[in-house]
């Protein structure tokens, strides 16, 4: 029963002592036991720990001690996010068997709030992927339909959520890897504005663009964790030192008087019929709540998926030097260093990686430069300047999150049509601007669509009092995936 509870009422139950939490991550357990063999969604389950974290909070209660907000509750972690004591692969073999000595800011944050961690989740490697059949250890099927992905890289966090194996989870999105995941899985994903949220302790991929953020089955549930996990860190020198707004407060606001901006770059293309049909519902949902809807253009959009595979393959291939067989995980021994080097890469990382790493270092190249990445952060600031402009006529816009519902396993051949996977969601990284997806349906094959919502740097407060809005009209309420039940 616990295990379809929303994060809100499992943090209330246990407060109230309806229910142990430890009867909570025990029949969670239980159920990922069950489910997860054919899902997976789950790298590595710390049963030992959820236990031992979760008696701790039963006895804290037993003893009157105040408990945190999210006392209790069963959360699943992105491999690429760095736990004290657990196994962190980043889906990668170069990392295979990485305990890492020390916790990453986020998680330490949801451990101080009283958040149970139950395990980390699958991923493509090093994030770099759009349906986790990237990952280096196995696949991870879609909830809804288990010919299909489940989306990617944060693809075993959203299918975790998705199938009921936590309460919610974080990711990490660089380009799209929370909210498109999010789209295809059903579930709301949140990629927080850049520096929201610390990076100290993920995997590094591209650093200008990663930020971490939740996945939920509401939106109230994402509002929760996010405010739990935002807030100024001095270990990462990026990190914003601003106040935190109270998330949880926005959501009853309704969307009247919002003026709802919509791109017209982003409903120009080939769109899927059902995403389509999806979005119009969407539109006209919010339209009679009383929003304000506008049309708006981003003339740059075209450009941002060039600039993204320019900058992330440059900023990546720079980040993962540091795997070198010497410091973490995998090391192939050879007579001499570069040897060394060369075979514990060699075999350590898998194709996409190699190409990311030889994408970056060329645009990298001394006499390049000009030519590849500095153009590429031109673009970035023509790509926020639209931005900046759209919403001198609007609070918050609204697009399509994929071209396309969840694909089939191996449907992308090239690496190009896998790119392309991310055409809505890469801007809003290259801006730094928080976006954030939401279910907003299902097509009659049953599957889920997400709609995005991209908002100003920090306004994360619109973003989710209009995704609100969206899931009570147009969400899927207690519809769930009945593969895995
Ligand atoms: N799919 C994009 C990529 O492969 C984005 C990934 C991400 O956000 N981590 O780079």
């Amino acid at each position: 029963m616990s295990e379809w509870w929303s994060v809100v009422e499992t943090a209330r139950r246990i407060a109230d002592g309806e229910v142990t939490a430890f009867r909570v991550v025990e029949d969670m357990l239980v159920r990922i036991t069950r489910v997860d063999r054919d899902l997976g969604a789950y790298l590595e389950i710390d049963g030992d720990g959820a236990r031992t974290a979760a008696n701790e909070i039963d006895r804290k209660r037993k003893a009157g001690e105040k408990l945190g907000p999210l006392a209790g509750v069963p959360i699943a972690l992105k491999d690429n996010l760095v736990t004290k004591g657990i196994v962190t692969t980043a889906g990668s073999k170069i990392l295979a068997g990485w305990v890492p000595p020390y916790e990453g800011t986020a998680v330490e944050k949801l451990r101080a709030a009283g958040a149970v961690i139950l395990g980390k989740t699958n991923l493509d490697e090093f994030g770099m992927g759009s349906s986790t059949e990237r990952s280096a250890f196995k696949k991870t099927k879609n909830p809804w339909d288990s010919s299909r992905v489940p989306g990617g890289s944060s693809g075993g966090s959203a299918a975790a959520v998705a199938a009921g194996l936590c309460a919610a989870s974080l990711g990490t999105d660089t380009g799209g890897s929370i909210r498109q995941p999010a789209a295809f899985s059903g579930v709301v994903g949140i990629k927080p504005t850049y520096g929201r949220v610390s990076r100290w302790g993920v995997v590094a991929f591209a650093s200008s663009l990663d930020q971490v953020g939740p996945l939920a089955r509401t939106v109230g549930d994402a509002a929760l964790i996010l405010q739990t996990i935002c807030g100024h860190d001095p270990r990462d020198a990026t990190s914003l030192d601003v106040p935190v707004p109270d998330f949880s407060a926005a959501l009853a606001a309704g969307a009247r008087g919002l003026r709802v901006g919509l791109p017209k770059e982003y409903f120009a293309g080939e769109l899927e019929e059902h995403v389509r049909a999806a979005l119009d519902r969407t539109i006209a949902a919010l339209r009679d709540q009383g929003a304000e809807i506008v049309e708006v253009s981003l003339p740059h959009t075209h450009l941002a998926l060039p600039a993204y595979y320019i900058v992330a393959p440059a900023e990546a291939s720079s980040n993962l030097a540091r795997y070198d067989g010497i410091r973490y995980g995998l090391r192939v021994e050879a007579p001499d260093l570069l040897t060394q080097y060369s075979k514990t890469r060699g075999a350590g990382f898998g194709p996409e990686v190699k190409r990311r790493i030889m994408l970056g270092t060329y645009a990298l190249r001394s006499g390049y430069y000009d030519a590849y990445y500095k153009k590429a952060q031109q673009i970035r600031t023509l790509i926020k300047r639209d931005f900046d402009a759209a919403f001198e006529s609007c609070d918050v816009l609204l697009t399509p999150t994929t071209p396309t519902t969840a694909f089939r396993f191996g449907a992308k051949a090239t690496p190009l049509d896998m790119y392309l996977a991310d055409v809505f969601t890469l801007s809003c990284n290259l801006a730094g601007l928080p976006g954030m997806s939401v279910p907003c349906g299902l097509t009659p094959e049953g599957l889920p669509v997400g709609a995005q919502l991209l908002g100003k740097p920090l306004d994360e407060v619109t973003l989710l009092r209009a995704g609100a809005a969206i899931e009570a009209a147009v969400g899927l309420g207690d519809r769930r995936p009945g593969g895995f039940a």
